[in-house]
């Protein structure tokens, strides 16, 4: 089972998540719809504002080859972790550095933009088996951890862009805000 990707202009996605207060079946089975759906449109992570929810829960999958296949990437990332991460409840309690590279999102189709991100960051959140962990991420992990986080907060891929970025894309933007606006 899997969910509709929403588009920008769909107001689910800035409505800021709510913490899960306990990792039930229902979370477990709402996770297992997220990775699919992530799956499907071949995304490197989702998050519950992009199918319409609001649950603190997000996923990301980086393929372990993801950067090999790339190769246009300046540095070396750090390597795929090859399996779907969840994250319930995540929250970022320190970040080191600064990365900045093309960053895209399934909720912009098309549109992608050049972001600054900590180059590492430490994540606290709570795994499916109900666990606390905190885990260290850096290079295209980190931006993902960062990005997926955006979204629990409502943030989004628009609001990094620069003036000249948005110029960039404003027709790209302007239909998706008028197709999904009501939505
Ligand atoms: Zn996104």
């Amino acid at each position: 089972m899997s969910n509709e990707v929403v588009f920008y202009g769909n107001k689910a996605l800035r409505v800021k998540s709510t913490p899960v207060e306990c990792v039930n079946d229902d979370v477990k089975a709402f996770v297992k719809e997220l990775i699919s759906t992530m799956h499907e449109n071949k995304g490197l992570g989702l998050a519950a504002e992009q199918v319409g929810r609001s649950e603190a829960v997000c996923v990301i999958e980086i393929p372990t080859d993801y950067d090999i296949e790339k190769g246009a990437e300046p540095n070396p990332v750090s390597p795929g972790i090859g399996e779907p991460l969840i994250l319930i409840n995540p929250e970022i309690i320190s970040t080191i550095g600064e990365q900045s590279g093309s960053e895209g999102c399934l909720s912009f189709p098309g549109i992608y933009a050049t972001v600054k991100r900590a180059e590492s960051v430490i994540v606290k959140y709570t795994s499916l088996e109900n666990k606390t962990i905190e885990l260290q991420a850096s290079g295209l992990l980190a931006r993902a951890v960062q990005h997926e986080l955006d979204h629990l907060n409502g943030v989004l891929l628009v609001d990094h862009m620069s003036q000249v970025q948005k110029i960039g894309v404003a027709g790209k933007l302007r239909r998706l805000r008028k197709e999904n606006r009501s939505k």
